[in-house]
């Protein structure tokens, strides 16, 4: 779920002037940096040359001026779908899984499917071969991976009304059979530190919150700490070690790539994605972060957290689409800047083999069938 839209319009709105400059003149825009300031296009084209896969969307639906931005940037992308009560369009799981496919179907090949299963029905006693039925049907018509959500550790409730965690017996043969078809989980668990509070209206993530304040923790009681639903978490890596795991959002350990780095040695079977959450690469220091994206190279995929609502006009989406991968290609591939809340980040220039594997081969290796 896109977890950022304020902060996705205060960043289009710093980057659009920056943007529009370019669009029209396309100057270089010195005060930022002493060197070269692409265009817009042209970073577009550069980051189209790659053959991106943006491993993380939410798509609900397309039109043609859609489609053609698909492949103008030679782009692919994983539409991932998430179980949401608090969400009139997300509440339905058939209903999303035929639209979804509908969507595969007339993307020439530019879009692949993670399912999901309805966690809301926890209680049936008939829930975990529900599920396997559910997925398998899914993967035989091309699904390539399984989403798990936050709801899950933060949101249902066991008949005990105890939450239920992500090592629930109950979900042990659903993580077998993903395994077993040789598919990934992408595993969403937990939120930035921010959801437990204290506030603060620095954090990247903050604007979420004050929008979806269902999520956010702060002086309420009775719900799990962070560093439980990621046990749980590491609990099914533990116990799964032939299930490839994606943990997206960095795997919500958004504020310390030493405890990514640790998880990542720790279990092989173990990637993360970028999404949402680049604007915390940003704030990070520069060094630190590009050692990190060299060192486990072969662990990162790029992802964004975009999305096409069912309400939304084609023309927002298709500039916060491009806006947002001009910045990430800027700020992971160049030594230019970008603008993230007034401040100038200085872009990683990572070397082009590790783009390479982040944009593309990266998400072809972790979920197959991409
Ligand atoms: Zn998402």
């Amino acid at each position: 779920m896109k977890t950022l839209t304020n902060f996705a319009l205060l960043s289009l709105l710093a980057l659009s002037a920056v943007l529009a400059i370019d669009f029209v003149t396309q100057p270089s825009v010195a005060a930022y940096n002493p060197g070269k300031q692409t265009s817009a296009e042209d970073t577009l084209k550069e980051f189209a040359a790659i053959r991106p896969i943006d491993v993380h969307v939410h798509v609900f639906k397309t039109d043609p001026s859609f489609q053609a931005l698909l492949e103008r940037l030679q782009l692919k992308l994983i539409d991932i779908l998430v179980m949401d009560d608090t969400l009139p369009y997300r509440k339905q799981l058939a209903p999303q899984i035929k639209d979804a496919f509908a969507l595969v179907g007339s993307s020439h090949g530019h879009v692949a499917l993670c399912t999901t299963f309805d966690p809301y029905r926890f209680g049936d006693s008939s829930f975990t071969a529900d599920a396997i039925k559910q997925i398998d049907q899914n993967f035989a018509q091309g699904a390539i991976a399984v989403k798990i959500w936050k709801n899950i550790g933060m949101e249902i409730k066991n008949s005990d009304g105890k939450f239920i965690m992500a090592d629930d017996p109950k979900f042990a043969p659903i993580y077998k059979d993903i395994a077993k078809h040789g598919k990934t989980l992408m595993s969403h668990q937990a939120e930035p530190d921010v959801a437990w509070g204290p506030p603060d209206p620095s954090d990247p993530s903050w604007s979420y919150y004050q929008e979806n304040p269902q999520w956010f923790l702060y002086n309420k009681s009775g719900f799990p700490s962070k560093q439980e639903i990621l046990q749980a978490r590491d609990h099914v890596l533990a116990e799964n070690p032939d299930l490839r795991m994606v943990g997206v959002h960095l795997g919500s350990m958004e504020k310390s790539l030493d405890d990514i780095a640790s998880h990542l040695d720790r279990y092989p079977n173990f990637a993360v994605d970028t999404a949402a959450r680049m604007e915390y690469l940003m704030i990070t220091p520069p060094e630190k972060v590009r050692a990190f994206l060299i060192k486990y190279q072969d662990r990162v995929l790029y992802g964004t957290d975009l999305d096409y609502l069912p309400d939304a006009d084609v023309k927002d989406v298709l500039q916060d689409w491009q806006t947002t991968y001009v910045r990430d290609w800027k700020f992971l591939a160049t030594d230019e800047t970008v603008e993230y809340h007034g401040r100038q980040i200085h872009g990683l220039k990572l070397p082009a083999p590790v783009l390479q594997k982040i944009f593309r081969s990266n998400a072809q290796h972790w979920i197959p069938g991409v």
